[in-house]
């Protein structure tokens, strides 16, 4: 298989047309056999669920190719088991595990050619989603719905090292306790886009959120879990039922423990801790781990120790651990890699 000409390492996050699709289609009560389609357009009815009430979901994961040349994906198991979840919690019908799996490794399969070579830093990253097609005007989950996921080549996250971000404590809430913080929905988004977009603006690559109904515990990011090193090298992690239970988070934890023989440990974690720790971090599919320099709090500072300038070393070592089982130089824990083949 010939893999197209392009320049792997200069890819940004973006939507990079590639040549086939999964499709599958619930009406009458159940989900159509699927298929791949060449068609990258979605024609849908003016009053379609979607349009009118947000029904909709995702997921994202990513193909890459390990040092020995194949190719594989991380984990999709718990993304099928995680859109099932948010599935369940929108009214909409989930969509079968096993089939999930099975089309995403077909949609790899037949755009392998976009998959980007060992060591070029680049990924294919995979979006499964989900929507409410039929017209819904009265409130009601929609009756019919679509299936897809498309997949779109992306860049190194971090072009020349990841420099450590500058947070900003919101003000504003992302999910309330008993809401729909714990599943991946696109209103989750939506409702994140001007905190994010304010955040810019004042110069903050990301937004801090805190816990709605008390303001006194971490909650994440508007798309990343938080990591936190103590100064005595355990790794703590925000325990709450309104964030998103990351995967990437939740296999570091195992990292912490298995590999690295570190303390690790799921917790409420309260904002007038989070200035006494060694080391911060964002954990999410399309970066593993982002390092966090700073979060400032109106105006007021928190410095962690490993500085703006590299990661912290234990947050070094669990992206390192990470990354090599992703990339086939360490052995994987039963289950982890899929291999396309
Ligand atoms: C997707 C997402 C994450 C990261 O989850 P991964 O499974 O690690 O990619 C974290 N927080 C939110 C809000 C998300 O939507």
């Amino acid at each position: 298989m010939e893999k197209k000409d392009l320049d792997w390492a200069s890819l940004g996050f973006g939507y990079v047309q590639t040549e086939q699709r999964y499709v599958s289609n619930f009406k009458d009560g159940k989900w159509d056999e699927g298929g791949l389609t060449t068609d990258a357009n979605i024609v849908l009815n003016e009053c379609a669920g979607v349009l009118q009430y947000a029904q909709t979901c995702f997921e994202g994961l990513k193909a890459y190719t390990t040092e020995d040349g194949r190719i594989v994906t991380f984990r999709p198991d718990l993304n099928a088991d995680r859109m099932y979840t948010t599935a369940q919690r929108l009214e909409m019908p989930p969509f079968p595990k096993e089939k999930f799996v099975e089309a995403v490794k077909a949609v790899v399969k037949a755009n392998a050619a976009y998959v980007p070579p060992y060591g070029s830093g680049a990924t294919l990253y995979l979006r499964p989603y989900m929507f409410g097609s039929n017209p819904v005007i009265g409130v009601k989950p929609a009756t019919e719905y679509q299936f897809r996921i498309f997949c779109t080549p992306v860049g190194p996250y971090f072009k020349g090292g990841a420099k450590p971000l500058t947070l900003c404590v919101s003000d504003f809430d992302r999910a309330a306790p008993h809401g729909t913080g714990n599943i991946k929905a696109g209103l989750n988004y939506a409702m994140s886009l001007h905190p994010i977009v304010e955040a810019h603006k004042a110069g903050y690559a990301e937004n801090m959120y805190l816990d709605a109904a008390t303001r006194t515990k971490v909650e994440e990011t508007g798309g990343a879990n938080f990591l936190f090193v103590t100064k005595d090298g355990k790794v703590v992690t925000p325990k709450s039922n309104s964030i998103l239970p990351s995967i990437t988070r939740r296999s570091l934890m195992i990292v912490a423990k298995e590999y690295l023989g570190l303390e690790a440990e799921e917790r409420e974690i309260y904002f007038d801790e989070v200035k006494d720790f060694a080391e911060c971090g964002l954990c999410g599919t399309a970066a593993v781990i982002s390092p966090v320099g700073k979060i400032v709090d109106h105006g007021k500072e928190i410095c962690f120790p490993s500085g703006m300038d590299e990661m912290g070393p234990i947050t070094r070592k669990l992206y390192d651990t990470l990354t090599g089982i992703q990339m086939g130089r360490l052995d994987p824990p039963e289950g982890w890699i899929v291999e396309i083949k």
